[in-house]
């Protein structure tokens, strides 16, 4: 299927019933359906990756699609357009900054989402981050989703229902659509197709990627990527001593710290450039000492948020090495296991097959769960450094 759910790779059964969703939708728009199909909350779970808020972004787009009840989501018209490029009146998108979402930040959300639709269609409230959401947030929008006024639809994004991730009474009101890993050829499929990417380069991006289509997306387009992800797997196979291990901890948190500076400086100036032109700076009319002064305010404001969501593109940064390094033990446990099963990282098959007569399967399974530990740890704020050299110390000695 064409327009805006092409973005969904490999996902052929969310497409089926989002479309028929947007469909009711649009028959209810127009006055010739009733409400049957069409639903005010929706659950989007899957494992990262997957493509979770581009699962929602695309069924916004649709429901905002001017282009006839019979295909929503086109991918031309105006709606479509606007809604995919972020920049569409009656769709917002909440991505927590920090590392999660506030009640204040919520109750603003839920009181704009009551709002008639300027565009006489739908008000979409996409939360890509549901997980992440306060006890006090998911209260507020708890409160939403109950009593949902007739024309929002809020999509909440989150890792899995499980009540860790989000709360039983508001999966409970919620239809859940259930996003797969997508496989290796669909993944491969749309970087040649969509990004341009030549058939090697795009095949190789699509076995190593775990599954992630962005990071297939990085590595096949990003030298400084492909070159993190190749110090990351020779890490296992590098501790010969001791002094190795705090070489090893103090380069793995350095190089997520070089990665997340240079993903952070970019987003944060460019923000700050719009912020500052949002506001007038530089002007000489009337009233410009005072938009000034509320100007450096906003300013700050923005740092300090930004300054809250850099540490958690460190954290994020960091679990992705986190995630290549659990891969390679996983691949040692394959081998030992004599399974034709697919390699997380086919390409360092030869490192894999070495470590396997070098470890026992007892050993290199303590290696996988040290690296599982460490990505709990950083989860619950231990400092970087310290849960990686931690983990490094049982990745040496196994
Ligand atoms: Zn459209």
């Amino acid at each position: 299927m064409g327009g805006v759910w092409s973005q969904l790779v490999g996902q052929p059964d969310a497409v089926e019933v989002l479309s028929a969703a947007a469909q009711s939708g649009a028959r209810l728009v127009d006055g010739t359906g009733t409400a049957a199909g069409m639903t005010h909350a929706w659950l989007f779970t899957g494992p990262p990756g997957s493509g979770r808020s581009v699962a929602a972004r695309a069924f916004a787009a649709a429901l905002q699609c001017t282009a006839g009840q019979e295909v929503p989501g086109c991918g031309e018209c105006q709606g479509c357009h606007t809604a995919m490029g972020g920049t569409h009146a009656d769709v917002r998108m909440v991505v927590p900054e920090g590392l999660t979402i506030s009640v204040s930040e919520m109750r603003a959300l839920v009181q704009t989402s009551a709002r008639r639709p300027t565009g006489g269609r739908w008000q979409v409230v996409i939360i890509t981050d549901a997980d992440r959401l306060t006890e006090g947030a998911a209260n507020a929008l708890l409160k939403a989703v109950e009593e949902p006024p007739p024309r929002t639809v809020f999509l909440l994004c989150a890792p899995s229902d499980h009540p860790d991730d989000v709360s039983v009474t508001i999966r409970s009101r919620c239809r859940r659509i259930a996003l797969r890993t997508p496989a290796a050829d669909a993944i491969s499929e749309v970087l040649r197709l969509r990004d341009g990417i030549d058939a090697d380069t795009a095949n190789w991006a699509a076995s190593v990627c775990g599954g992630h289509v962005g990071r297939a997306r990085r590595l096949a387009t990003d030298p400084a990527a492909r070159d993190r992800r190749e110090k990351v797997l020779k890490i296992p196979l590098q501790l010969r001593r001791m002094t190795d291990v705090f070489d090893a901890a103090g380069e793995l948190v350095k190089a997520a710290e070089a990665d997340a500076t240079e993903v952070s400086e970019t987003r944060d100036e460019a923000e700050k450039d719009a912020l500052r032109t949002a506001m007038g700076h530089g002007g000489t009319g009337k009233g410009t000492a005072s938009a000034s002064r509320g100007s450096a305010g906003a300013i700050k404001e923005l740092e300090k948020r930004q300054k809250s969501r850099a540490t958690r593109t460190k954290r994020d940064v960091l679990d992705l090495a986190l995630v290549d390094l659990a891969g390679f033990y996983r691949d040692v446990l394959v081998v030992h296991a004599g399974s034709n099963t697919t390699l997380n990282h086919p390409d360092h098959a030869d490192s894999a097959a070495r470590a396997a007569q070098n470890w026992s399967p007892e050993s290199a399974l303590r290696r996988l769960e040290a690296v599982l530990g460490c990505r709990e740890a950083l989860e619950q704020n231990v400092k970087p450094q310290i849960a990686i050299e931690a983990m490094v110390a049982v990745l040496y000695s196994g």
